[in-house]
């Protein structure tokens, strides 16, 4: 079996596939309860809130077009810099929401002070960011963009950390941000169909007075059964045994050493391609600590590279994502990876470069 270092779905450890493999459990009794109290201080931390997480049994985008159906009543503005923002604003349109986006070149990050003029035109109540825009490597400065949003009174932040969470903050109180969501086949290092997820009470009270929000994805009936320890529908109980898996690692590994490790792999990677000459995709100053997004150079055969990674030493990166596939190339080092692995998978890439 070849071994992912593909943003997401990433490489799941044994010892998570371990927890995962519990004997099931009723959803409506104390032993569950119990399960989801326990997910709840080390879901608050990576997220920085003392809110509850609640846990959707969906992958992200669920929460993110739950996030569009539960709190825009008027103007949805998308801050748009890569496959997974752009389509944000598509899916708003195609919820026939009303909405206008930012959108900056792929490769770029979103400049907070263009979000100060947008706003400033009027008629929005909510605004969707993508912390770490997986298709193109660009980390944008979610406390700057945070902080203008703040400055507009109603106006509500949704912060998709899909592949950010726990590799680098987010701090949702401290930033003021109204939802944070994140998928756990990413950055948490789980199997997909599952996303965590928190909102404001700022956000809460714009829920209940939202109209025709369904029941699946009602944040009030989040809420409703948060207050049990509980979900509305039957969860992904297995995902659940793994996420507490994971929590427990990042408890003893320290979320402030996790970052450091992140940082440390990523630098790794970043230090691999300015030895063969490979350009990142983001600028200094907004490259992503959870995955490294390349040119591919003129010339340069990227499926002969990727094909024989994989048929050789069994390690998979990938080739580009929506328009920039081909053009570019990205390599993860989210999750569990140490120097150590990273160091095989570069020894690896660097025999086949030859
Ligand atoms: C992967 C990804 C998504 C989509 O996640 P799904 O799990 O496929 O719904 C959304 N946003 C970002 C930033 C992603 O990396």
């Amino acid at each position: 079996m070849a071994k992912l270092f593909i943003p997401g779905p990433i490489d799941v450890s044994p010892a998570t596939f371990a927890a995962m493999s519990q004997p099931m459990i009723g959803h409506r009794g104390s032993e569950f309860e119990a399960l989801y109290a326990s997910l709840q201080p080390g879901l608050r931390e990576i997220i920085g809130t003392t809110r509850p997480v609640y846990l959707s049994t969906s992958s992200a985008w669920g929460v993110m077009e739950a996030s569009l159906k539960n709190l825009c009543q008027k103007k949805v503005l998308n801050l748009c810099c890569g496959a997974f923002s752009d389509k944000w604003f598509s899916v708003a349109k195609s919820m026939g929401i009303d909405a206008d986006k930012i959108q900056v070149e792929w490769g770029q990050a979103i400049d907070p002070e263009s979000v100060r003029a947008k706003l400033a035109e009027g008629g929005f109540d909510l605004v969707t960011l993508i912390q770490n825009e997986t298709s193109t490597g660009v980390l944008n400065d979610v406390a700057a963009i945070a902080k203008v949003v703040k400055s507009f009174p109603g106006v509500l932040l949704v912060t998709d950390s899909v592949s950010a969470l726990s590799a680098v903050p987010v701090d949702m109180d401290a930033n003021h941000i109204d939802v944070v969501l994140a998928g756990v086949q990413k950055a948490l290092a789980l199997p997909p169909g599952l996303t965590v997820f928190s909102i404001s009470e700022a956000a809460l009270e714009r829920a209940k007075s939202t109209s025709n929000r369904g029941y699946y994805f009602d944040f009030i009936e989040f809420e409703k059964n948060a207050v049990a320890n509980n979900t509305p529908s039957t969860p992904a109980i297995s995902l659940l045994f793994g996420l507490q898996h994971i929590l427990g690692t990042i408890a003893n590994e320290g979320l402030a050493a996790r970052y450091a490790r992140h940082a440390a792999t990523n630098a790794q990677i970043h230090a691999w391609g300015d030895r063969h000459g490979f350009k990142n995709f983001a600028p200094e100053g907004f490259q992503s600590k959870s995955l490294t997004c390349f040119h591919t150079p003129e010339g340069f055969d990227l499926s002969a590279f990727i094909k024989s990674l994989k048929s050789k030493h069994g390690f998979v990166i990938n080739g580009g994502y929506g328009k920039i596939k081909g053009l570019t190339f990205r390599i993860s080092n989210m999750g569990n990876e140490t120097e150590a692995t990273m160091n095989e998978l570069i020894a690896a890439m660097d025999d086949v470069l030859g």
